[in-house]
């Protein structure tokens, strides 16, 4: 069983970390770089590693990018000098390459007198064979966005010197089709913003219309922060393209190639609780995950809680759906930042105290119900029971919003390796008697679905199930182009021998 460690603690604290939010603004007229700031801050929980941006002036793209979150990377003076009619914007975590600079977005490539900036939120699932076909070993290319920007590159490289306004874009659209994984982007050249998701739909990515132009980002409170009036959500497989004539959808896969697999971890996780995704209410969707918690394994307490943030909501739904009092047991510290590392163990396991601190006089002496989104290591869940049992819990019963999380994604969340997860070789039973709670429950697979109020939406749920909707690499490893020594003989083999698409 997993240990107590305190570096897991430690690791466990932020649970899975998102792959990136991007954003895209069009709007002569209208101070872009402003706007694509603030949806870049709406935006700002899907990553906290890096932020930057391109605007365009029409002649000119230029590219500001810093490691951090947006309000390190950009201040006043810095968005003044960024004058134009169009911008991309990239919050980052990293799923593939590591978190340096140079992986920073957007990623920007000038080729044979044309520009283009390009930001990436989800995961490449074919990295490896796609940089062995077109020649670009480990060191030339050090992310799969990167991967997609040089892929772009070669094509305008080969388009020759005569320029042509829609270069940039038919070097996309030549590009694409051999990306298989997890891709919403936004790309720019000096006239256009191109937005792409990918034909799972794996990250979401929705249109706004903004007043003289538009804007799209990973999540619709970007499109409200900007006061961009929501008009739909990107269909799997499609691109957009926004220019001086406005909008034109395109589709460039087949049709039998449209598979949608909205990652569900959106739902009851990482998207904010005020988005919306296939049109629903994620706030509201993650109220009913505990109303049906409630109903699937219900509990004898004295007070309903949840777990900050995802599992306040949900606890609210138990709460509602049980008739047990809700309450709050559990205070957050907001001013954690990522980069919080404590130098020694016995600090390390002050990390999550750090964060989150027991309300003695709500908890002491009562049975508690604690809601939480998922259990992934269960090193955090751990010390939380420890410290509301110190604070006097007679008793715990742990509800979860969704099923154990037994295999790890591919697609652009940063879930631990299989050995890491608590649930890949323990039942529920030996998962209670690790955390030390008196009961322990997990949403089903289906309830979490039939939450979402979109049962027929179609979902990704491959971290519960293994079942893959896109095939992976064995030994796959985020760092494979920038440190080749770590990365499994399997993953090794395929730069090697795989052949060329
Ligand atoms: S494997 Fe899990 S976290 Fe990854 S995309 Fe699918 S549902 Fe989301």
């Amino acid at each position: 069983m997993a240990t107590d460690g305190s570096d897991a603690a430690a690791r466990d604290l932020e649970g899975p970390k998102e792959a990136c939010g991007v954003v895209g603004v069009y709007a002569p007229g209208q101070p872009v770089s402003h706007l694509t700031y603030l949806a870049m801050y709406a935006l700002q929980h899907r990553g906290q590693e890096a932020a930057g941006m391109a605007v365009s002036d029409g002649v000119q793209l230029t590219v500001v990018k810093a490691e951090g979150l947006v309000s390190n990377a950009f201040d006043d003076r810095t968005l003044l000098t960024l004058q134009g009619h169009l911008a991309i914007g990239h919050t980052r975590y990293s799923t593939t390459g590591g978190s340096t600079w140079r992986n920073a977005q957007p990623v920007w490539r000038e080729v044979a007198g044309r520009q283009f900036a390009l930001g990436h939120n989800g995961n490449l699932t074919n990295t490896a064979a796609l940089a062995s076909s077109a020649g670009m070993l480990p060191g030339i290319v050090s992310s799969d966005s990167d991967l997609i920007a040089e892929m772009i590159g070669v094509e305008l490289d080969a388009c020759g010197e005569e320029r042509h306004p829609d270069d940039v874009e038919q070097a996309l659209l030549a590009v694409l089709p051999r990306l298989q994984g997890a891709f919403s982007l936004v790309l720019a050249d000096e006239s256009q913003v191109i937005a792409v998701r990918d034909p799972h739909g794996f990250r979401p990515l929705c249109l706004g219309k903004l007043d003289g132009g538009w804007c799209v980002a990973s999540e619709t409170p970007a499109l409200d922060i900007v006061g961009a009036h929501f008009v739909r959500e990107l269909d799997p497989g499609e691109v957009l393209v926004i220019d001086h004539d406005g909008l034109r959808s395109l589709h460039p896969w087949p049709e039998s190639e449209i598979d949608p697999h909205l990652c569900v971890f959106e739902f009851f996780y990482f998207a904010r609780p005020d988005s919306r995704l296939y049109g629903r209410s994620v706030h509201a969707a993650r109220v009913r995950m505990g109303e049906l918690l409630a109903e699937q394994a219900p509990a004898e307490a004295d007070m309903v809680m949840g777990v900050p943030e995802s599992g306040i909501p949900a606890a609210e739904g138990f709460a509602k759906a049980s008739g047990i009092p809700y309450g709050q047991g559990l205070v957050k510290n907001r001013y954690i930042g990522r980069s919080f590392i404590a130098p020694t163990p016995e600090l390390r396991t002050k990390a999550v105290q750090l964060k989150l601190n027991p309300l003695r006089e709500n908890v002491a002496g009562k049975r508690l119900v604690v809601v939480e989104d998922s259990i992934v290591r269960g090193t955090t869940q751990k010390q939380v029971t420890r410290m509301l049992r110190e604070a006097g819990a007679a008793e715990i019963h742990l509800r979860i919003t969704s099923p154990p999380v037994r295999w790890p994604c591919f697609y652009g969340i940063d879930i631990p390796e299989r050995a890491e997860l608590l649930a890949a070789d323990f039942t529920v039973e030996e998962i209670r008697e690790f955390i030390g709670v008196d009961s322990l429950a997990y949403l089903t697979l289906d309830r979490l679905v039939a939450s979402t109020n979109a049962p027929g939406a179609g979902f990704c749920h491959a971290c519960f199930t293994g079942d893959y909707p896109v095939e992976v690499p064995v030994g796959f490893t985020k760092r494979v182009l920038e440190e080749p020594s770590r990365a499994p003989a399997g993953q090794l083999e395929q730069l090697a021998h795989l052949p060329s698409i």
